[in-house]
C-alpha cells in the first residue's frame, strides 16, 4: 500500500470516531459506562479538555493507561479549523471557521473588564430578517455541538497560548450566542453546548455571562424554560406587529404577544436574568425609529420586566436599509427613559472588518 492510500484509511477512521466535544457530562458518563468505565472519569476528562485545552489522550495522566488506549481507539477531540483571522482597529478579531465545505464566523470583542466571544449556531439562517446580512445567504445546516463548543474551545486555546498561566488566565469571560443563525432552531445542540459552558469541570462560565439571543420562537422558549438558565435576549425590533411582520417575517407565526408571554415565563423561573428580560431593538431609519414608535414601544413594555438595548443598524453591501441618525437614536433613548424604562445603546464594534451584529456571512474575502 502506498503512502497516500494509508493516509486515506487513517483519515476515514478518524472521521468515524466519536468526538468528545459533542458530549456534555451526562452524555460522557453514559458513554464511559457503555465501554465499561467508571462514570467519575467524566470529570477528569472534561477538566483536561476544557480547562487545559488538552486534545492528547497520552497527556491525560490521571485516567490510567487502559482508558487512554480505549479513548484513542474510538474517540477524538476535534474542533473545526480556522481558515482566516481578521483584526479590527478597535481590537475586535473575527475568525472564519471551516465547517465541511462551508464557513461560519466567530467574533472576539475585548473590552476593559470583559472579553466576549460571539458564536454562531447555524450555517446561514432560515429566519431571513430583512435587515440582516446572514438572512441573505443560503441556510445550510444546524451546527453540531462540537462545532458550537469547538468555536469557544479553539479560540480559548489559541488565546491562551500567548499566556503562560493557563490555569488562571481566562481568555474569554462572556459568551453571546449572537453570531450566524437562530439558536432556538438548533435547540438540542444549544442545550448540550450550554451545559458544557456552565459545567464546573467544563468551561466554568457563570450563567450571568452567557447570553442567548433569539428572534422569539415561542414554543422553543417554553421548551428551554426549566432546562437552561442563561441571559435571554429577544430581537423585538418593532413596537407593533405591522412593522415587525415587514422586517421579521416569522412574526406572522410568533407575534409580539406570544414572544413576550413566553419570555415572561422564562424570566420568572430564571435566576440568570435577575428578573429582567433583554429586549433588542435595531434602529432602522424611517422604519421603526419615529417619535411615535418610541412612545408605542414604551407603552408595550411599561409593565414588562426588561432592559432595552438599542442597536445602531450595521450596514452591509446591497441592503436597502439605513441606520437611524445619532440624534434620532438619542431622542428615542430619552423618550424610553421618560417612561422610567432601563435602556442602553449598544456600542458598535468591528464594523471595519464586517464583524458587527448582522454582518456575518462567512465570507473569506
Ligand atoms: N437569530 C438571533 C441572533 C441574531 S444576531 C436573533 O434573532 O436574535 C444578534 C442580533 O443582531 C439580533 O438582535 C439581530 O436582529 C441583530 N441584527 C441583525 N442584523 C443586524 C444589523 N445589520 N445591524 C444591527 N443588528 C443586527
Amino acid at each position: 500500500m502506498n503512502k497516500i492510500n494509508k493516509m486515506k484509511i487513517t483519515q476515514r477512521k478518524n472521521k468515524n470516531k466519536i468526538n468528545l466535544l459533542d458530549m456534555d457530562k451526562t452524555k460522557l458518563r453514559t458513554y464511559l459506562k457503555s465501554i465499561g468505565e467508571k462514570t467519575f472519569r467524566a470529570n477528569q476528562i472534561m477538566k483536561w479538555i476544557y480547562q487545559r485545552y488538552c486534545d492528547n489522550f497520552n497527556k491525560m495522566t490521571n485516567i490510567g493507561k487502559n482508558l487512554q488506549k480505549k479513548l484513542k481507539i474510538s474517540t477524538k477531540i476535534s474542533a473545526p479549523n480556522i481558515l482566516d483571522e481578521k483584526h479590527s482597529i478597535d481590537g475586535t478579531i473575527k475568525w472564519i471557521i471551516q465547517i465541511n465545505s462551508k464557513t461560519i464566523e466567530t467574533v472576539y470583542i475585548p473590552e476593559k473588564n470583559r472579553k466576549t466571544l460571539c458564536i454562531s449556531s447555524q450555517i446561514g439562517c432560515p429566519i431571513k430578517c430583512k435587515f440582516c446580512a446572514t438572512g441573505g445567504i443560503k441556510f445550510e445546516k444546524n451546527l453540531a455541538v462540537s462545532e458550537i463548543i469547538g468555536q469557544i474551545w479553539k479560540i480559548s486555546k489559541l488565546l491562551s497560548k500567548k499566556n503562560k498561566n493557563i490555569k488562571k488566565f481566562k481568555p474569554i469571560t462572556n459568551i453571546v450566542v449572537m453570531g450566524m443563525g437562530e439558536p432556538l432552531l438548533n435547540i438540542n445542540n444549544i442545550i448540550t453546548s450550554i451545559n458544557i459552558m456552565l459545567d464546573k469541570e467544563g468551561m466554568k462560565f457563570s450563567k450571568r455571562k452567557i447570553t442567548l439571543s433569539t428572534v422569539g420562537i415561542s414554543p422553543a422558549i417554553k421548551k428551554i424554560t426549566d432546562k437552561i438558565d442563561v441571559v435571554l435576549a429577544i430581537s423585538l425590533h418593532a413596537p407593533n406587529n405591522k412593522i415587525r411582520n415587514n422586517i421579521i417575517p416569522i412574526n406572522k407565526k410568533y407575534n409580539i404577544n406570544s414572544c413576550l408571554n413566553s419570555m415572561k415565563e422564562y424570566i420568572k423561573k430564571s435566576s440568570a436574568n435577575k428578573g429582567k428580560a433583554t429586549i433588542e431593538y435595531v434602529m432602522l431609519k424611517h422604519i421603526n425609529d419615529k417619535i411615535e414608535h418610541a412612545h408605542q414601544l414604551a407603552k408595550l413594555l411599561k409593565n414588562f420586566p426588561c432592559k432595552i438595548n438599542l442597536i445602531p443598524w450595521n450596514s452591509f453591501p446591497g441592503s436597502k436599509y439605513k441606520c437611524s441618525s445619532k440624534i434620532n437614536i438619542k431622542n428615542f433613548f430619552e423618550i424610553l427613559q421618560q417612561y422610567k424604562l432601563t435602556v442602553t445603546i449598544r456600542k458598535t464594534r468591528g464594523s471595519d472588518i464586517y464583524a458587527s451584529c448582522g454582518q456575518l456571512i462567512g465570507n473569506i474575502n
